[in-house]
């Protein structure tokens, strides 16, 4: 299975947007803006910055959308089914 680690962030305020190399699991939850310089932080109810400003969600939510888990395969072990700990 193919995960694209790479997204091109806009920015929100400005307009200038940056591709960037996305971490396989760490959330990125703020991003400086190359363009006006600002911070720029995930929307509300989107897990990074990647969901929500980047041409490319990231890996987490592109593993979820998959196949219904945002850890890499068979790393809880194949015994052990991922549960979404929300409600
Ligand atoms: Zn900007
Ligand atoms: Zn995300």
């Amino acid at each position: 299975m193919h995960i694209e680690l790479h997204s091109v962030v806009k920015c929100p305020e400005c307009g200038a947007f940056q591709m960037e190399e996305m971490p396989e699991e760490a959330l990125v939850l703020a991003w400086e803006c190359p363009g006006c310089g600002r911070v720029i932080r995930a929307a509300e109810g989107a897990c990074c910055i990647y969901c929500s400003w980047g041409s490319v969600p990231c890996p987490r939510a592109q593993r979820l959308a998959r196949h219904g888990s945002p850890l890499p395969p068979g790393a809880l072990g194949d015994a052990a089914p991922y549960k979404d700990p929300r409600p």
